[in-house]
């Protein structure tokens, strides 16, 4: 059977770029299987989820490369969960408790203090129906917690390996809500099971919730996907990145300028087994991706390699790739395809470009540094047409009539003609600023 993956962000802020981590390793792990990805909201969160949020999370997940194949809301799905729940009940496996949120929080404390572990210790289970009624007379709605079995579960999980989680150490988990609504923890199982998730991969922060949602999947009588849990991406100082920091936001990553090829190749490759290269292509980076050599510690980055990454991309980009692009920026047609072989190497960001072509169409304030060197460039500057060979002949003129040879010569020359100390090889940009400019430009 082929595959089907999901990525399940919830709704309540924008992407970033560790969320990219998640959802490119499952994009590329269906791309090397030839299986199916679903994007499924967890909007559950009616209060923090937004319409914006939810369009906004297909518009990254594009720029990223990813198109789902399918769907899902899990709003759309509550009355599947009300169903999961009400079999849970009838299990035995769903229980209701009343206690507040004071009660539970000073029992933890006495628990602490008698050096116990703060594990729910399950009073609400041995309620009489006379006690429950009193406590609903109150007013009292119940919230409603799992009953886990006390053993270890254990699956061979696709990035750690043989793991295990001991439910014996976890307090019961509450599923359900004192107003109905429920946790994460029952609709994600219900809707992996039922929508045919064959494997979850997610964030190691989850390796606790599958040992409690392998339990709810065999109590449900559903088949248990394969799981695989991935380090994070933290911060250099181990700081993990949360959605409520809009920095490194994949909106704000494309508003700078930076190529989603550069976001995947940092969001995948860090902490992996390969070291962190700029990769074009999802094919090329699907291949480099094997879930079983990701690392276990935690997967530090440095968002100023995204401009390392970023320049090498766009070093190789062909003219093919960015000729609307270049247009944006007002470099005509015409040209377009020789300017971009003249300046991509000095780019770091595509946009950077339109310095260049300020350069090449003006206005430029020349430099003058040396006054000898620029009249006798003015006095030998050849005849139109102008190729990549001109630069070469002329310099060489002027080097004859001046004696001066190498920087000497040739910043003098750039400044004049530029303004600027540095840039593009002149042989390449010379052509495109033509004899008019450069003819205006040494005067
Ligand atoms: N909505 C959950 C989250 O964003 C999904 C976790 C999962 O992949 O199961 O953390």
């Amino acid at each position: 059977m082929a595959p089907l993956v999901r990525f399940a962000p919830s709704p309540t802020g924008y992407l970033h770029i560790g969320n990219a981590r998640p959802a490119l390793l499952n994009a590329l792990y269906a791309r090397a299987t030839g299986g199916r990805f679903l994007l499924r909201l967890d909007d559950t969160d009616r209060e923090r989820s937004t319409e914006t949020f939810a369009a906004a999370i297909g518009e990254d997940l594009a720029w990223l490369g990813i198109v789902p194949d399918l769907h899902a809301r899990q709003s759309e799905r509550a009355d599947r969960h009300d169903a999961a729940a009400e079999r849970l009940r009838a299990l035995g496996r769903l229980y209701p408790c009343y206690e507040t949120p004071d009660e539970l929080e000073r029992r933890r404390k006495r628990q602490l203090g008698r050096g116990l572990p703060p594990i729910y210790d399950r009073a609400a289970l041995s309620l009489t129906a006379e006690q429950r009624a009193a406590l609903e007379a109150e007013g009292r709605r119940p919230h409603w917690r799992f009953k886990l079995d006390h053993r270890i579960v254990s699956w061979h999980d696709l990035v750690r390996g043989e793991a295990h989680v001991d439910c014996a150490s976890l307090s019961d988990p509450v599923l359900v809500r004192a107003d109905g609504s429920y946790l994460y923890t029952l609709p994600s199982v219900v809707d992996d099971a039922e929508l045919g998730v064959t494997h979850v991969i997610r964030g190691e922060d989850h390796v606790t919730n599958t040992g409690v949602q392998v339990q709810i999947f065999e109590a449900l009588g559903y088949p248990v996907p394969v799981f695989g849990h991935h380090n994070l991406l933290t911060t250099a100082d181990g700081e993990g990145l949360s959605k409520r920091l809009g920095h490194l936001s994949l909106r704000s990553l494309r508003e700078a300028g930076y190529e989603p090829a550069a976001v995947r190749s940092l969001a995948v490759l860090t902490g992996s087994a390969e070291s962190v290269r700029a990769v074009a292509g999802l094919d090329e980076l699907a291949a480099l991706v094997d879930l079983a050599q990701i690392s276990r510690a935690p997967a530090k980055f440095d968002p100023h390699e995204l401009d390392t990454l970023n320049a090498r991309l766009v070093h190789e980009m062909p003219p093919e790739a960015v000729r609307d692009r270049l247009a944006g920026l007002g470099v005509p047609p015409d040209a377009a395809e020789q300017f971009w072989l003249a300046v991509r190497a000095n780019l770091v960001k595509v946009d950077d470009a339109s310095t260049w072509w300020r350069v090449v169409a003006g206005p430029v304030e020349p430099v003058s540094a040396d006054a000898g060197i620029v009249a006798a460039a003015a006095e030998t500057l050849p005849p139109e047409p102008w190729g990549p060979e001109t630069w070469k002949a002329w310099t060489s003129a002027v080097k004859d009539r001046t004696g001066a040879k190498g920087k000497a010569l040739f910043m003098p020359l750039r400044l004049a003609l530029t303004g600027l100390d540095h840039g593009p090889d002149l042989s390449a940009l010379l052509p495109l600023i033509g004899r008019e400019r450069a003819a205006q430009r040494l005067q």
